[in-house]
């Protein structure tokens, strides 16, 4: 395999849609080839950061939305 086509897979591999044979290929590919590993590194970390913003954009929005909500009803209530 090549630094080409391993990167060309490597969402799938992100995926886990690889197929067990092809795989093997890769893993064994990023077993030899540091740039590669260094590439693989950085998507990770780079798709885990907008995973993770995208996750915590609407829980946190939705939890100040809540607590201003609670102030506001002890205040008219306290
Ligand atoms: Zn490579």
């Amino acid at each position: 395999m090549t630094c080409q086509e391993a990167i060309a897979i490597l969402a799938d591999y992100l995926e886990m849609a690889l197929t067990p044979s092809v795989l093997e290929e890769l893993e064994r590919h990023f077993a030899g080839c540091e740039p590669c590993r260094a590439y693989l590194a950085t998507y990770k970390k780079t798709r885990d950061l907008a995973a993770a913003a995208n996750r915590v954009e609407m829980p946190e929005e939705m939890k100040r939305r809540l607590r201003e909500f609670l102030l506001e009803q002890l205040r008219q209530n306290g």
